[in-house]
């Protein structure tokens, strides 16, 4: 069984070399190679043949390579299907903004969770992500655009916190030093609330952006639209929110995915305006991405408008997420999910 190099620590990697007799060096120089993208041991060119033939024989590279590409009329964003050596798929999204670029990335094939509104959720789950996996998504989009990303969203495919020691372990890598050096401050992490999971991050005490989906101000709501609320219901979930600000000091992001006559009403917006009155947190409506199947549709414009302005009076900023690359199904699940069983209709011009 080959092993998975790129997902090592640079001190595991030492380790490791230590074993096959070679010096800490040579493990800072093969870093720097994984790190800056190279799909295999040859083009290491300052690593001597010999080890390179030793690292042939004992690890892999992970790589991930472009199935298709979808290109926005509209802007410079652009969507991705990437498979892994397994034939196994996942979705990113590389998004143009003017301080630079921004990734989304996933973090499993397919999800669990089984949310309704999500094209994700509804193509089951397949497997776990590496961290190498996670990383090469990244490094793949870096090559083909030939650009640098310098922020990361983990709002891709899949529950981040529910492949937690590997996301973890790709955080720490995609911010190492020698690494690809993004700073956990450009990082944001997206979860339905996995409750545990939240207090075993906040004690790590890392300067990640936690992005909580709420998409509901109560747990009716959102035990009809998200499952995982029959385990960890609002209060608790808030409570673990709060926990987080206190623990590394960073403001909550709350997603609020907006359907129309499911969550959208003023009432909707003076209950979450309540129980969110004290956070310090910001919110983002989101017009709900249309997946076939679900019956969803969008709120109106001016719902989302009135909406905002109950959250606003009680305090709370509230923003409407700009939709990048609504032509191209950019919202997460939706490209697999065509490519799979041609299932979602092309485009959702909004
Ligand atoms: N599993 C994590 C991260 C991946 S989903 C999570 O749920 O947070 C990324 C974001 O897309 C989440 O906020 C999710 O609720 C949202 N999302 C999923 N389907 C959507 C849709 N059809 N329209 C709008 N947002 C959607
Ligand atoms: Fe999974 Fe997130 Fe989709 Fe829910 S919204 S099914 S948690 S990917």
């Amino acid at each position: 069984m080959l092993t998975d190099i790129k997902s090592m620590y640079e001190d595991e990697l030492k380790e490791e070399f230590a074993k096959l007799g070679e010096p800490s060096y040579r493990a800072a120089q093969v870093y720097k190679w994984l790190h800056s993208g190279v799909k295999s041991f040859d083009e290491m060119t300052n690593i001597p043949k010999t080890l390179r033939q030793k690292l042939v024989e004992n690890y892999y590279i992970s790589y991930a390579a472009i199935e298709k590409k979808l290109i926005s009329d509209y802007d410079d964003t652009k969507k991705y299907l990437f498979s892994f050596a397994d034939g196994e798929a996942v979705e990113s999204v590389l998004m143009s903004y003017h301080h630079g670029y921004t990734s989304c990335i996933s973090t499993q094939v397919g999800c669990k969770m089984g949310c309704t509104f999500c094209a994700t959720g509804k193509s089951g789950f397949s497997r776990n992500l590496t961290a190498s996996e996670m990383l090469a998504q990244l490094q793949t989009e870096q090559s083909d655009n030939n650009i640098r990303i310098s922020n990361i969203v983990l709002m891709g495919m899949g529950e981040p916190l529910d492949n937690f020691d590997n996301v973890v372990r790709f955080l720490h890598l995609v911010s190492s030093e020698h690494g690809m050096n993004i700073g956990m401050r450009h990082i944001s992490l997206s979860t339905c609330g996995l409750v545990p999971r939240i207090y075993e991050l906040a004690d790590m005490k890392l300067q990640l952006t936690l992005s909580v989906s709420l998409h509901a101000p109560n747990n009716q709501i959102r035990s009809r639209t998200m499952p995982v609320n029959r385990r960890y219901d609002i209060d608790e979930l808030l409570k673990a929110c709060r926990y987080y600000f206190r623990q590394t000091g960073r403001r909550i992001s709350f997603e609020y995915a907006m359907i129309d006559g499911v969550n959208d009403s003023d009432s909707c917006a003076r209950e979450l305006a309540s129980r969110l009155t004290g956070m310090s947190c910001h919110v983002n409506l989101i017009p709900v991405n249309t997946v076939s199947g679900t019956g969803y549709k969008k709120s109106k414009r001016d719902r989302m408008k009135n909406f905002i302005a109950i959250l606003e009076k009680s305090g709370i900023t509230a923003t409407v997420r700009r939709t990048l690359g609504s032509d191209i199904n950019a919202s997460c699940g939706q490209l697999r999910r065509s490519v799979i069983d041609g299932s979602v209709e092309k485009g959702d011009k909004s």
